[in-house]
């Protein structure tokens, strides 16, 4: 009797999961485990409220396998050490496992290869299920990587995306003890508004977001930067955590058509980018990628202003009140938000990246060290100079001042687009307050 493990990580998932698909085409009994790792807590990366999505994951995963004739096995503690014991009681012979791009990926890759050989137990780790395009699948003449947006993009469209995988047939999962699922009512301080996790929840958004005519994919194209109209898809927790492949959403995404298809795709192509980025420059995650020689300053109080959402830019504390309430935030939010704080102010990217990730639902290495190190100049920008000046950029992506209205409520009663001039934080009343200079308009 054969015995194979498949270790889930960000791909918690039945559909479209080719590295379950092979674990359980590999052997009789396959045990799909999930490691409530302690080094993502010592890596200070779980914070709550993607540990509440996490819950909802598992719960919803552990039901797909059960749909499967299997369940999901739980543990607890450093994830290579449980894997291995796993090995030992289940007699497993192969480990499998979604490549990943982070340092965090690339040390337990190696960690888990090094603590198997003894074992006998052979790793295969599966391209392709995190990403629509694996990372270094194309790369420009003499370099492991695209440090430019608009090439990759054209080798990107013109490589092709895999085909979707089918849901494996039956599986047998051996008898092993196992600890009990984690339940989101028990997680503490997550934010109040935290969205619904799990691959059927994910499945059922992209259905709607598939169907829906006025703020679907179909109207993507127009309605992508209105803050108010929140017409994104709100898809990035579920590709955070995998519970929707990213290749069958470009493949979904292009059988429809259109000019909405088209500009979601090209985001899908970002995040792919920002993937092939991080897994050639791992360290981006923490140093410049293209260092421009430190220029921050420090102010604390600015700082707690604007992870407050009080800084008296309304669009800007709009959007990091939304994070706060939400633990998600619309793109041209995180865009002012960090053009804001790095330009603006002149505080350091990693800063601003930390408090995200400390409260973002979707908070993701890649996507927000590199979106961060984009907005601060150091990054992959090809204008690094570049600043969103608030008020013209409010103007335009909130032009009747709803999406602030909606988020401080302090203002709620300011008619139109006067909502968006700066105002004074003390007693709440309104007045003039110049934003800091230089500020250029753009995008
Ligand atoms: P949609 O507009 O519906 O786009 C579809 C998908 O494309 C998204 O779910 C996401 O996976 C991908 N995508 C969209 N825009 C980008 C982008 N600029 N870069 C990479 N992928 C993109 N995204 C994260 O997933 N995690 C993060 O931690 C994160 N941090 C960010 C920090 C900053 C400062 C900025 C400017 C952007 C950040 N983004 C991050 C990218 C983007 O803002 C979010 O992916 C998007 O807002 C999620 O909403 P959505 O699913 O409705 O997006």
């Amino acid at each position: 009797m054969s015995v194979s493990i498949m270790l889930f990580t960000s791909d918690l998932r039945v559909h479209d999961q080719p590295a379950l698909r092979a674990a359980a085409a590999g052997a009789d009994e396959l045990v799909p485990l999930f490691v409530v790792d302690s080094g993502v807590r010592k890596a200070r990366f779980d914070a709550p409220n993607r540990r509440a999505f996490l819950a909802d994951c598992l719960a919803s995963l552990d039901a797909g396998l059960h749909a499967l004739g299997g369940r999901l096995v739980i543990r607890t503690g450093e994830v290579v050490e449980q894997v291995c014991r796993v090995v030992v009681e289940s007699g497993a012979r192969q480990v499998h496992l979604s490549a990943g791009v982070s340092a965090y990926a690339a040390s337990r890759e190696e960690r888990l290869r090094e603590a198997l050989g003894p074992l006998r137990c052979a790793l295969h780790v599966h391209d392709g299920v995190i990403t629509a395009l694996p990372p270094g699948r194309i790369t420009p003449a003499g370099r492991d990587h695209y440090a430019v947006f608009t090439p990759y993009l054209r080798r990107w469209e013109a490589a092709g995306v895999r085909g979707t995988v089918a849901v494996p047939p039956a599986i047998r999962v051996p008898e092993l003890a196992g600890h009990p699922l984690p339940r989101r009512s028990a997680v503490k301080d997550a934010a109040p508004a935290v969205a619904e996790g799990g691959e059927e929840e994910g499945r059922r958004r992209l259905r709607a977001w598939l169907r829906d005519t006025s703020a679907g994919i179909e109207a993507y194209a127009e309605l992508h930067d209105d803050l108010a109209g929140d017409a994104t898809s709100r898809l990035s927790p579920h590709l955070h955590f995998g519970t929707l492949s990213a290749a069958e959403l470009v493949n979904r995404a292009r059988a429809k058509g259109g000019p909405g298809a088209e500009a979601f795709v090209r985001q899908l192509a970002w995040r792919d980018f920002h993937h092939q980025v991080l897994a050639a420059r791992p360290d981006a995650s923490h140093a410049d990628y293209r260092p421009r020689g430190d220029r921050w300053r420090r102010d604390e109080k600015e700082i707690t202003a604007w992870k407050a959402g009080r800084t008296g830019c309304p669009i800007v504390d709009a959007a990091m009140r939304q994070l706060l309430h939400e633990g998600w935030m619309h793109n041209r939010g995180r865009l002012l938000a960090a053009s804001y704080l790095t330009k603006t102010l002149s505080v350091d990217w990693r800063i601003g990246a930390r408090h995200f990730l400390d409260h973002l639902v979707d908070g993701d290495i890649a996507n927000n060290q590199l979106n961060w190190q984009w907005s601060a100049g150091t990054g992959t920008d090809t204008r690094p100079n570049r600043v969103l000046n608030p008020l013209a950029q409010a103007r335009r992506h909130d032009p009747r001042g709803d999406y602030v209205r909606r988020w401080l409520p302090e203002l709620a009663d300011l008619e139109g687009p006067a909502v968006h001039e700066p105002w004074k934080l003390d007693g709440l009343e309104r007045a003039r307050l110049d934003y800091p200079d230089p500020l250029t308009t753009d995008r």
